[in-house]
């Protein structure tokens, strides 16, 4: 069995691609399933008001229910609202539910409105010092208040990048959206990783959209590419990630497989956040 280093920092990565159905939510979740059997203590907070990274996580999210939407309010803390995932004992979740869509317009006014899920982030970690080794954030296909809160609320940037002809174009935009969240928000953000998705190895653009992207850069995107399987489409409406679902299948070991990629890489990427920091 490989060995996933346990990083020396707790890794907060929002997963994001302001498009939808790229492979947001399924990274997400996979992946913290894949550090999660590996040993490694991971939070998943899901930030779309569509809860599709609670329901894969077989989490109960109806309205009404605790979940991101008290956090962000302040009426509540994360240790209030987490849940254990059924599935793996190392992997806790943070709900969301349909309320949550009602939370940029309520709080569009308040002052610290983009710091919000940031500072209970940090209050929690303070509270379990150094228990937690992942935070992964799955954020909702837009740009705005949520998508910053979870921007500010970590220091990396997962893009998933959906092996299809549009692909670069989409990502030229987020790259560019990132730079206004650095300039303007959190100087510290870095696009640490960026994972292609639904690949399918029969088809010439498939190739060619990982090379393309591989050459803009060359640093980031994982070797690991994720294969477009029906086990992976099959397994949310299960509660279950593939890891658990089809544990043995070509889309659990892909996703083992970039999840072992993303924790080998922990030290690097502590290290160039650490220089990020200095030059700030
Ligand atoms: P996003 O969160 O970016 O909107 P999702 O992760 O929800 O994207 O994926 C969009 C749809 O594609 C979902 O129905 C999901 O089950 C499916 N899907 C994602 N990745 C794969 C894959 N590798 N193979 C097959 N289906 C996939
Ligand atoms: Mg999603």
């Amino acid at each position: 069995h490989a060995v996933y280093p346990k990083p020396s920092d707790t890794r907060l990565i929002a997963v994001a691609n302001q498009k939808g159905g790229v492979g947001k939510t399924t990274t997400t979740v996979n992946i913290a399933a894949a550090l999660a059997l590996a040993g490694l203590h991971v939070l998943v907070i899901d930030m779309d008001p569509q809860g599709n990274a609670s329901t894969a996580l077989g989490i109960k999210h109806n309205s009404g229910e605790p979940s991101v939407y008290d956090v962000l309010e302040g009426r509540l803390s994360i240790d209030d609202v987490k849940q254990v995932c059924p599935d793996f004992d190392h992997l806790e979740v943070v709900p969301a539910s349909i309320d949550l869509s009602g939370a940029e317009l309520e709080l569009a006014d308040e002052p610290n409105r983009s710091e919000l899920l940031h500072n209970a982030v940090i209050s929690f970690l303070e509270q379990h010092q150094g228990d937690y080794d992942y935070v992964l954030i799955d954020c909702p296909p837009s740009l705005g208040l949520l998508v910053i809160n979870s921007m500010c609320a970590v220091n990396e940037v997962l893009i998933p990048i959906q092996a299809e002809y549009y692909a670069l174009e989409g990502l030229g935009q987020l790259i560019n959206t990132i730079g206004l969240v650095q300039n303007h928000y959190n100087s510290d953000l870095l696009v640490s990783t960026m994972l292609v998705t639904m690949f399918d190895k029969r088809t010439l653009l498939s190739k060619e959209v990982y090379t393309e992207v591989k050459e803009h850069y060359p640093d980031i995107v994982l070797d690991t590419t994720i294969p477009r399987t029906v086990k992976i489409a099959e397994a949310p409406s299960f509660g279950q990630t593939v890891i658990a679902y089809d544990g043995h299948g070509m889309g659990a070991i892909a996703y083992r497989e970039a999840a072992l990629e993303i924790a080998r890489r922990s030290e690097q990427v502590i290290k160039e956040l650490a220089t990020k920091r200095g030059e700030n």
